[in-house]
């Protein structure tokens, strides 16, 4: 029985809540806040309607702010706070839970506003006092990071004495019917996939243009798509807690269609992260033009197809070479029926409450801030599987990277 605090009422915030009111034995008391109140409402009327939890609470709450989050926490008193605004807000949230004494639990590593940089070390710095005060933080529990760290802590767990080479590969399969959107909030997709890319061999960064690295890989029930290296945040923990990793590369798929709009948005300047003037008024263009592209949120009513994201693993097993294909497959359309959400923000969701669960219920805990690999996956895989989020796994076949 725990009081829980979720912060973000976007697409993910929606399945966050609604999986944790599922479980009211865990879950007792839940309290959904974020910066546009009535966007709360409208999650807290679709959950309590589908699930009947006995006390969902909303609260509006501007998370950039320090003491504002510390009072509405001591004022609800919640044992942990998933954090499933933006990832500017996590530096915030995290002071505020070492202020109030509450565990923290998010989906994505902090980025500052005006630089588009992932990296752990603005969080990884909280270690000490988190430790000190004996409190969790839990970063990077979505899928990818998240479910993409806990397969490879699977893997070396069960399947390698060595993990040598790692491709994360993450495909979209499915169709919205839009001409452009993006399936998580814009301004941080967009700030993502169009910097330069970066992957890790022997023991160092390789850095590359966007989309210079690319191949045509093949994808369970989906087929062949179009692949390209980018960076992403798991890379840099994965290759940190398993030195043997040779080389990690993270492949995410896009349509030609999808990267002619990216190209224009780009040539045009609509994608710059720095302040123009318009009219007297200080304008970031890409954060204006997260307000005239389509809501992700809204996406999931005719949304068609499936993603799957997984691991493609090479290393050796009692001296033997091995190969491992460990992977999710998700329906955009079964995601929406359950959840009103689409899959990318479902397959977020699942991750976020299930690891809060296993905080919750004692199966993960230390003190200090953790990365979801350095937990015994086995637990996790099991519940996520039973919470809406199953997953497949081959050995020694071709795994075409
Ligand atoms: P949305 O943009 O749909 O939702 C974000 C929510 O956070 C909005 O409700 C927004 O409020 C709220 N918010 C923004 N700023 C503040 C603030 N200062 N104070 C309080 N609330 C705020 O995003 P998504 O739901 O798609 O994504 C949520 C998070 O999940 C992001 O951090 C994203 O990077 C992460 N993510 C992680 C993935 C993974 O696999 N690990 C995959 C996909 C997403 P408002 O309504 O007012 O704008």
């Amino acid at each position: 029985m725990s009081k829980i605090m979720i912060i973000g009422a976007g697409g993910v915030g929606r399945v966050v809540s609604m999986k944790c009111a599922q479980h009211p034995a865990i879950f007792s008391e839940i309290m959904l806040a974020s910066r546009t109140v009535s966007k709360c409402h409208e999650i807290k009327e679709a959950v309590v309607a589908a699930t009947g939890h006995p006390a969902f609470s909303t609260a509006k709450i501007d998370a950039d702010y320090v003491p504002e989050l510390v009072e509405l926490i001591n004022s609800f008193e919640p044992v942990m706070i998933i954090n499933v605004a933006l990832p500017y807000q996590d530096l915030t949230i995290m002071e505020a839970c070492l202020q109030t004494g509450v565990h923290y639990l998010d989906t994505a590593n902090y980025e500052p506003k005006d630089e588009a940089k992932f990296e752990y070390s603005w969080q990884w710095a909280f270690h000490d006092r988190f430790k000190e005060a004996g409190l969790t933080a839990i970063l990077g529990c979505g899928f990818d990071p998240g479910v993409t760290s806990i397969f490879t802590a699977r893997a070396a767990k069960h399947h390698f004495d060595e993990i040598h080479y790692l491709d994360i590969v993450d495909c979209n399969g499915g169709d919205h019917g839009k001409a452009f959107a993006t399936n998580f909030n814009p301004e941080i997709n967009i700030r993502e996939i169009t910097q330069n890319g970066r992957y890790w061999e022997d023991g160092k960064w390789v850095e590359t243009k966007p989309f210079e690295i690319h191949k045509k890989l093949n994808y369970p029930n989906i087929g062949e798509r179009d692949s390209y290296v980018l960076y992403h945040e798991e890379l840099e923990s994965l290759v940190k807690n398993f030195p043997s990793i040779k080389r990690a590369r993270f492949w995410m798929t896009f349509g030609q269609e999808y990267l002619t709009h990216l190209r224009v948005i780009q040539n045009i300047g609509m994608a710059r992260i720095d302040p123009v003037n318009y009219k007297g008024n200080e304008v970031i263009p890409l954060e204006f033009l997260k307000y005239v592209l389509p809501d992700p949120g809204s996406l999931g009513e005719n949304y068609s197809g499936e993603t799957s994201i997984g691991c493609r693993i090479k290393g050796v097993k009692d001296g033997k070479e091995k190969t491992y294909y460990i992977w999710n497959n998700c329906s955009h359309q079964a995601a929406y029926d359950e959840t009103g959400a689409q899959g990318v923000s479902y397959t977020t969701g699942v991750p976020a409450m299930t690891g809060a669960m296993m905080f919750l219920t004692g199966k993960w805990k230390g003190a200090g801030v953790f990365n979801v690999e350095e937990f015994n996956p086995d637990p996790f895989l099991e519940k996520m599987t039973a919470h809406g989020l199953s997953w497949q796994e081959k050995v020694n076949i071709d795994l075409e990277v």
